[in-house]
């Protein structure tokens, strides 16, 4: 055997993460179900470096020393399954599986327990960066053993982004927590794009301006703190215009959200975990919301009037909504960093909350300077309670909490939607308020369930008895 690591799956992500390694100096072993694709990769990108074709799986496996590291990139879900079940026969104990597809991390314990008892290592490693990141660099989230680590860890620090000399790829914990972290990841891709299309909308429903000249408020804004591939991909995007009818491209373009389920297991995981992520599940419903057409139209035959428009100056607004941005942000950030702590706690698994922001900004789709900070505030404090009342943060939220308020002020006002906006303030608020209407909430529980609840002035749990003399009874522990 040749090869220092093999790949089956060469479609996309699998063609260019392959390429990345060759690149790399590597020699990599490649198969596909269908040949033509190793055929076709091998014709046309077989001088960037040491890439093997390979026939079969079992030519695959033949092809790479021991212990094989064996990377799947195919379909998530029963595909995983499929190309996995056949690999174990073939191999031998202390070999390596890793699966680089978008996998449910419940998916990957499954396996994983699987794979442990013929001797076999699995390994759940989210990669994210797309096409062009597989291929020049992605950010590379690698859960599963140390064992593993060992043997993986080299070929993937050298593929992954680089960002002041460091790689943007760690072994963030065992089992399943790669996978893991890298939904969290992607909730946040849709907590934060869903923060930019609500500031596109303001900008323009409320100060009339066009997609081009929101494109130039964007491009401004990233050259400062909001500073990010997806504010900087927002500009290019609005800017363009359509080839055949000239029309704002964004204006032909169906206004209805797509997603593929990365969104929806974060937000089931969070409510399985009990931590609130307002801003990640707003930008999942958000989303439905935008499919469901037939109620759509059926609420604006109903409720055609428009509010009247709210006079706002310019120059205020537009950094309002950028303030208000950054606020929400930081809000969406600080709970998608709550989920992960929260599903390392439960799992057992022990995740450098900095580590992660370390290798988020590089590579991935949520790259941006504000992961700096991050990182520098889980260094000050790993025990971080939130990342919301460190000193930069806390600063950056009190300096826009006014114009946040304004932002959304406005937008009820206008009757444009902002749930992500929204909920981040009422989330802060929240956090902030000494007391929160949820002794009412107690109280109602006890008075038609008998829940009871517990009191500010002294210890113990309580009843009244609401129906008759409501007299109040202490509860035995
Ligand atoms: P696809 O998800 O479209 O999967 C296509 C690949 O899976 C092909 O190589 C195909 O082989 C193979 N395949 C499908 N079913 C089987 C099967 N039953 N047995 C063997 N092979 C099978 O490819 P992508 O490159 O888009 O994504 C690969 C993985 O990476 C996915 O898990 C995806 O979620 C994840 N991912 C994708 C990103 C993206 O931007 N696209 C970003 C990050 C992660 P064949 O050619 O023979 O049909």
């Amino acid at each position: 055997p040749t090869a220092t690591i093999g790949l089956t799956g060469l479609a996309v992500m699998g063609r260019n993460l392959a390429r990345n390694i060759a690149r790399h100096g590597h020699t990599i072993a490649v198969h596909n179900r269908t040949a033509a694709r190793t055929t076709s990769l091998l014709e046309e990108h077989g001088d960037e470096g040491s890439l093997v074709a390979t026939g079969s799986l079992e030519e695959l496996v033949a092809a790479v020393e021991q212990p094989r590291v064996l990377i799947v990139m195919v379909k998530a879900g029963e595909p995983t399954d499929a190309v996995v079940d056949a690999l174990v026969p073939l191999l031998d104990e202390g070999d390596i599986v890793v699966d680089a597809g978008n996998a449910h991390p419940d998916d990957t314990t499954r396996r994983q327990q699987q794979l442990e008892e013929h001797g076999l290592h699995f390994v759940g490693m989210g990669v994210s960066g797309g096409e062009e990141g597989a291929l020049h660099g992605p950010s590379i989230m690698v859960g599963g053993s140390d064992h593993a680590y060992d043997r993986l860890g080299p070929v993937v620090e050298s593929i992954a982004a680089q960002v002041d000399g460091e790689p943007c790829a760690t072994h963030v914990g065992p089992g399943a927590a790669g996978h893991f972290v890298k939904m969290v990841h992607n909730g946040i891709e849709y907590a934060d794009m869903q923060l930019i299309a609500e500031s596109y909308d303001l900008l323009r429903s409320v100060l009339g301006i066009s997609p081009a000249e929101v494109a130039d408020i964007f491009e401004e804004w990233n050259g400062g703190d909001l500073e990010s591939f997806l504010i900087e991909l927002t500009a290019d995007v609005l800017r363009h215009t359509d080839r055949t009818s000239g029309t704002p491209f964004v204006d032909v373009v169906a206004d209805a959200a797509e997603q593929k389920g990365t969104g929806r297991w974060t937000v089931q995981s969070a409510l399985d975990l009990g931590v609130p992520v307002t801003g990640i599940a707003e930008a999942t419903f958000a989303r439905s919301l935008s499919g469901h057409r037939e109620q759509r139209d059926a609420a604006r035959k109903v409720f055609d009037t428009d509010p009247d428009p709210v006079e706002v100056d310019r120059d205020r607004f537009v950094d309002d909504v950028r303030a208000a941005l950054y606020a929400s942000k930081v809000v969406a950030y600080a709970q998608g960093f709550d989920q992960i702590a929260a599903g390392a706690e439960a799992n057992g698994w022990d995740i450098d909350l900095g580590a992660v922001a370390t290798i988020w900004r590089g590579g991935c789709i949520i790259r941006a300077q504000f992961l700096d900070r991050i990182r520098e505030a889980y260094a000050d404090e790993p025990d971080l309670t939130t990342l919301l009342t460190t000193p930069y943060f806390a600063q950056a939220v009190l300096d826009g909490v006014h114009s946040w308020r304004r932002v959304v002020a406005t937008a009820a006002q206008s009757g444009v939607p902002v749930p992500a906006f929204g909920s981040s303030l009422s989330y802060f608020d929240g956090l902030r308020r000494e007391r929160l209407p949820a002794a009412v909430i107690q109280l109602l529980r006890d008075s038609f369930g008998a829940h009871s609840y517990q009191r500010t002035d002294r210890p113990g749990t309580f009843h009244t008895a609401w129906a008759g003399d409501l007299a109040e009874v202490e509860i035995e522990a």
